[in-house]
């Protein structure tokens, strides 16, 4: 099964309240050159905000793999499970 298959398997409860923030984002915009986390993750999640010059979190697509735990170079990411109840469930399982 092609992993865009298995995507549409997933299924959102999404919560209000974003379970992922970026801890110093004075860190993204002055040491962090490459990014990393806008590749990373594979729900795509983190964008480079160009104009606002941030990462945009579009917590509500994260797929709780727990990449971004080890994967920040700077520890910058401050990532919980989402609350009881929310994120994601599978749609055959
Ligand atoms: Fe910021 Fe970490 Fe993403 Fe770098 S990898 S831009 S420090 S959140
Ligand atoms: Fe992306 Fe996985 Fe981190 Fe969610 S837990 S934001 S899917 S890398």
């Amino acid at each position: 099964m092609k992993l865009d298959d298995k995507l549409y398997l997933v299924r959102f409860n999404t919560d209000k309240l974003s379970h992922i923030k970026i801890a110093n984002p004075s860190v993204c915009l002055q040491q962090c050159q490459d990014k990393p986390c806008t590749r990373f993750c594979p729900a795509h999640v983190y964008d480079w905000d160009e104009e606002e010059k941030r990462i945009a979190v579009g917590y509500e697509g994260c797929l709780e793999c727990g990449t971004c735990l080890i994967g920040c170079p700077f520890g910058n990411i401050d990532w919980k499970y989402p609350r009881g109840g929310f994120g994601v469930s599978w749609k055959n399982g």
